[in-house]
């Protein structure tokens, strides 16, 4: 048992010939759940969550969106490529104190999602940091000149 919470979404990978079943994606950020238990998330549940809960899991690049929204990046693996796989979770507060899961997006990242982003999971760098893609490498440059929050 850890604090993990993993994502039940299907997903399709960046080369755009497989869909992986939820059960198979192993989308999930480590240490979220404040909870010493693994949990599994939907789109549309909600979460018991401190605003700091997130720290944990997640690298923080900048201030929530104006509306709240937080868009972070996770990371998946196709079974079918057997290559790491980016998702964009976007996480909405329901006061008092729950964060909603309000979707899953895989995304073939690139520098440009970055400004989007709000966390980046620390699951997601080390993976970005052990490819060797070049395409990689610029995803990090941009992570790396986020404005601190
Ligand atoms: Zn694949």
């Amino acid at each position: 048992m850890t604090h993990s919470v993993w994502y039940d979404a299907d997903l399709r990978c960046s080369c755009g010939q497989h869909v992986t079943r939820a059960a198979d994606t192993r989308l999930y950020s480590y240490r979220l759940n404040p909870e010493v238990r693994d949990i599994r998330l939907a789109p549309g549940q909600t979460l018991a969550l401190d605003p700091e809960d997130f720290d944990d899991a997640f690298k923080r690049l900048r201030a929530p969106a104006a509306d709240d929204r937080l868009r972070a990046l996770e990371v998946w693996s196709c079974p079918s490529c057997g290559l790491p796989e980016y998702a964009i979770l976007t996480f909405v507060p329901t006061p008092p104190d729950d964060y909603r899961l309000e979707s899953v997006e895989a995304v073939d990242i690139e520098p440009a999602h970055v400004p989007q982003l709000h966390l980046v999971s620390w699951r997601a760098l080390e993976s970005l940091r052990l490819q060797s893609r070049a395409h990689d490498a610029a995803v990090l440059a941009a992570i790396d000149q986020a404005p601190l929050a």
